[in-house]
């Protein structure tokens, strides 16, 4: 269990994402996703246009192609998931019916035709305001942006997940190591996931799914943070010496990400990795 003994202030912007409250809050949170299936279609986040930096992704395993579900995450385009898996937008649309690309229902089941093995799509854009990334696990045995983006609603926060980006550990039929951009991050908004010493407007957040107080994290979460790590730190110019843990932030009181992430050799991986990984 996450320790967590932020002051008052902080605890409303943390805690549901670090408080045992949690498990109570995920069961809430996936009747919600019922509902979100159902609910009136959402207009699509739109990026930012000008000069943006797609970064190159990942080399794509070399898998047999086939037909795959995606689960539609908070902010997520069809275009984007297109990238994602290989497959034009267009083949999307059609398979699944979607006659404006701008609308998509958060949280709608697509089917990927013949699509590729996943890889992360990433965009970075210009900006003086990033200056720390800060780590965070999610506390909880499963979750993804969806999931936050709904706990993180019910505990009011009005503009949903606090995190920049979410990596999937597997569970709610996302890959594992599968990097989730939240809609903060295609908004450039603040975070909403460290208020101690003003990180939610400086710290670029990006939590890892799982408890590491009692797991591991796995190897594809491992390489998806070491590679999303790097190309932010390196197009932000952020140190080394800022790439921090929540609990290591001046003033908050957690062990956030966890007593057993593994800081030597995520420190060792991040400082070792080719300029293009
Ligand atoms: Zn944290």
């Amino acid at each position: 269990m996450c320790l967590f003994f932020e002051r008052l202030p902080e605890m409303s912007l943390m805690r549901s994402s670090h408080f045992p409250v949690i498990h109570v809050l995920l069961l809430f949170a996936v009747v919600l996703l019922a509902a979100c299936a159902r609910a009136p279609v959402q207009r699509s986040i739109e990026l930012p246009p000008p000069q943006t930096a797609p970064v190159p992704p990942l080399p794509r395993p070399p898998v047999p192609r086939q037909d795959m579900t995606h689960t539609v995450g908070p902010g997520e385009t069809v275009w984007r998931i297109g990238k994602m898996y290989d497959v034009p937008a267009k083949e999307i649309m059609r398979r699944n019916r979607i006659n404006d690309p701008r609308e998509l229902a958060k949280g709608k089941k697509l089917v990927v035709p013949l699509a590729a093995a996943p890889v992360p799509i990433v965009t970075l854009y210009p900006s003086k305001k990033w200056k720390y990334i800060i780590i965070h696990h999610s506390a909880t045995d499963e979750g993804d942006a969806l999931v936050f983006d709904s706990s993180h609603r019910l505990r009011g926060f009005s503009q949903g997940l606090g995190y920049h980006f979410v990596i999937d550990n597997g569970s709610f039929d996302r890959h594992d190591g599968q990097i989730e951009m939240s809609p903060r991050w295609l908004k450039q908004q603040n975070g909403a996931h460290c208020r101690a010493n003003r990180m939610n407007y400086r710290g670029i957040g990006v939590c890892v799914v799982g408890n590491f107080n009692k797991e591991c994290v796995s190897e594809a979460q491992l390489d998806a943070l070491v590679y999303l790590v790097n190309k932010l730190r390196r197009y932000y110019d952020i140190p080394l010496s800022r790439v921090i843990g929540h609990g290591q932030v001046k003033g908050a009181r957690t062990d956030c990400p966890g007593k057993r992430f593994p800081w030597r050799e995520f420190r060792r991986r991040l400082r070792t990795a080719g300029p293009a990984s």
